[in-house]
């Protein structure tokens, strides 16, 4: 099966006691049994839901994955994965990373004798002088959130299977249309399904895909024992986005392209960072590892003046600023006051996260308009 027809019928079934071609919402917590251990596949909604079940096998089939799991956020995923690991035990981040998971990091897990570390894993070598023997996992997001580095998930694998570790992938900017880090080598896929996957800024949720029958297992035990899992109505709301997954993505990043090119030439703009342009430190890795460079740009400004920034991103009408990304209408923000606020100043600064940094979740509007919107509010600066 092609991509355009996974995202509609992978993990989908005709209901087959009406025949609805749409997966029905099982908005039910349990299930009859005839007699005690005796029924038909589910027994209870947090251990297993059709409606649920339907969307993590479709996940796992875009991902060419064989498992997956669904979770109640983004973030609910990444701690499952997480909690794979125990005291003691270490993992090598990018640095450029989503602040929630930093956070999630550095206040959560870190005073469970968890030890992170992290660096721009520009050079694969810089992963490879903090491996010992107490490391064991490998977490990169490509790209990265919000400079839009590029991360080369084949030497990442290497690295990690030459020292036995797991190598993790959030993939939740690129999606598994433009790019599927487990054909690549990576062991785990994560998502935040909240943003191009469900497409539509109404629902949060994320997922775990892998290959490995046992990874699995821990994994779905964890999901299960820990409870962190979304609902089916939820889960039909992301099943039904996933639907349209494809052509969204076409114009997302037909629509970046556009802007990436527009901001460029602005006098008033410092640098623009689009994995698309080819002066882009890491192009070449992204023209081998993504079919297309994203709906993402960032962009900061001449004289990095944080009450710029400010002006121009509460000034803009079709491009709404708010957190989150990857829903149909344009979103921007602000990272070093909004999504990276968790992380401080000094580390923020080191990934060129600074006061006048923008970052636009370029929706899938006519672009003309989404052009126009952002000329007239940089004129104001
Ligand atoms: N990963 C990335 C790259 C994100 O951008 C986010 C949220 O913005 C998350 C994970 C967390 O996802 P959620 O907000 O669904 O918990």
């Amino acid at each position: 099966m092609k991509f355009g027809t996974k995202v509609i019928h992978a993990g989908q079934h005709e209901d087959p006691s009406t025949g609805a071609i749409m997966t029905p919402v099982y908005q039910t917590s349990t299930y009859k049994q005839k007699s005690p251990g005796d029924f038909k596949g589910y027994e209870y909604s947090r251990t297993g839901n059709p409606t649920r079940n339907a969307l993590e096998n479709n996940l796992a089939s875009l991902e060419n994955g064989n498992y997956g799991l669904c979770f109640a956020s983004g973030m609910a995923a990444i701690d499952a994965v997480i909690k794979t690991l125990k005291p003691g035990d270490e993992v090598i981040a990018t640095n450029d990373l989503y602040g929630g998971t930093y956070r999630l990091f550095t206040q959560v897990f870190a005073s469970f004798g968890i030890k992170f570390h992290f660096i721009s894993m520009r050079d694969s070598h810089e992963i490879e002088n903090l491996v010992n023997i107490n490391t064991k996992m490998i977490w990169i997001e490509t790209p990265t959130n919000p400079k839009l580095n590029i991360i080369d998930i084949k030497k990442s694998a290497e690295i990690s299977k030459k020292n036995n570790l797991m190598l993790v992938v959030d993939n939740t900017f690129a999606t598994p249309y433009l790019q599927r880090p487990l054909d690549m080598g990576a062991d785990i896929v994560v998502h935040s399904l909240t943003k191009y996957m469900s497409g539509h800024s109404d629902v949060v949720m994320g997922a775990i895909i892998c290959k490995d029958k046992s990874l699995s297992e821990k994994l779905y035990s964890i999901q299960n024992s820990c409870g962190a899992i979304p609902g089916p109505q939820d889960s039909f709301l992301v099943l039904r986005g996933i639907k349209t997954l494809h052509i969204r993505m076409q114009r997302h990043c037909e629509n970046a392209e556009k802007i990436a090119n527009f901001l460029k030439d602005q006098s008033k703009i410092q640098d623009v960072y689009w994995p698309g342009f080819t002066n882009h430190m890491n192009h070449e890795i992204a023209k081998k590892q993504m079919d297309r460079f994203g709906g993402m740009v960032s962009f900061t400004l001449k004289g990095n003046r944080l009450k710029d920034a400010v002006k121009i991103v509460s000034s803009m009408s079709y491009f709404t600023l708010a957190e989150s990304l990857g829903g149909v209408e344009s979103l921007c923000s602000h990272p070093s006051t909004m999504t990276h606020a968790a992380i401080p100043k000094t580390e923020r600064e080191k990934t060129g996260i600074i006061d006048s940094l923008i970052r636009l979740s370029v929706g899938i509007e006519d672009v003309e308009d989404l052009i126009t919107d952002l000329d007239r509010s940089i004129k104001k600066i």
